[in-house]
């Protein structure tokens, strides 16, 4: 008979944030596969847990994947852990749940915490609509890229961050979404856990003034036209700020780009909305 394959989620700072089920699980199986042998051993130790640890980590993934599969073969039992909540959430088990779906073994999930489902739930923010983003781009051109892609997304937004990358990725934020709410929640579960809210102009403020440390999950409002400064309405159309714009002397291309800016509004869309109304 083939073994079943158990993801097991573990806590993302306070030990005692995990299951019963999940301790009988990392108990019983027949190997427990973890990111980092070292650390998975202390929550083991910490539970009087033992059994076999194996490395499953981004740089052996693959190799591993299919050794872990051999063994679900054979009938064994296989628990993936990760460093900290659940794995497969912007950690590995992509592989092995796909080699065991191939394989025809069970695919079981053991709950349990998830930094962005914590964080969403103390943000203040709406959490009936929510896109979650994983790991901003550490490049600001490719930063900026995907925060256009997901501008107009009718959902709160919830990105995993690191603390040397926060502030320029808050300002990038406010760049590009506009002043929205936001939520920057830090070390959830952990001694020094906060939630600091606030527009994203606050936020930026607030950490350029103060270095930060530990582990972050940004949340940001969804879109609004009232997130801009400027809204198209009846008596402040895109048009005539543009012609505002021309009449202080600035050219079209450039006043066209820049009430682009003002309204929220990409280059192109702005382009399309001059048209249209030209054409009424
Ligand atoms: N698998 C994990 C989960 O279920 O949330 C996420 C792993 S990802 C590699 C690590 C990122 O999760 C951190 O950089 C941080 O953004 C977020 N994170 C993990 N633990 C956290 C905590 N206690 N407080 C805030 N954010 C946390």
């Amino acid at each position: 008979m083939i073994g079943t394959l158990y993801l097991v989620a573990t806590p993302i700072g306070n030990l005692q944030d995990i299951s019963f089920r999940a301790l009988e699980t990392l108990k019983t199986v027949d190997v427990i596969a973890c990111e980092d042998t070292r650390h998975t051993q202390k929550l083991l130790n910490h539970y009087s847990i033992k059994n076999r640890l194996v490395s499953y980590h981004a740089h052996n993934e693959t190799q591993r994947a299919a050794e872990l599969a051999e063994m679900l073969k054979t009938g064994k039992s296989v628990a993936v852990v990760s460093d900290a909540g659940t794995p497969a959430i912007c950690d590995p088990s992509f592989r092995i749940v796909e080699l065991a779906q191939e394989i025809g073994a069970r695919v079981v999930p053991i709950p349990g915490a998830v930094a962005f489902v914590n964080a969403l739930i103390v943000s203040g923010l709406p959490t009936d609509s929510v896109f979650f983003g994983g790991f901003l781009p550490s490049k600001k051109s490719e930063r900026i890229c995907r925060l256009e892609e997901v501008k107009e997304i009718p959902a709160t937004l919830v990105f995993y961050e690191t603390p040397h990358r926060i502030e320029k990725s808050l300002g990038d934020c406010l760049e590009i979404l506009g002043n929205r709410k936001a939520a920057v929640a830090r070390e959830l579960t952990k001694l020094h856990e906060e939630t600091i809210r606030g527009s994203l102009q606050d936020l930026v403020g607030i950490f350029a003034a103060k270095p930060t440390k530990g582990e972050i999950v940004l949340v940001i409002e969804q879109f609004r036209v009232s997130n801009f400064k400027f809204q198209i309405s009846d008596d402040q159309t895109l048009t005539a700020r543009i012609g505002e714009l021309e009449k202080e002397g600035v050219d079209h291309k450039t006043a066209l780009k820049k009430a682009a800016k003002e309204f929220g509004l990409s280059k192109s869309e702005a382009y399309r909305i001059v048209q249209s109304q030209k054409a009424k």
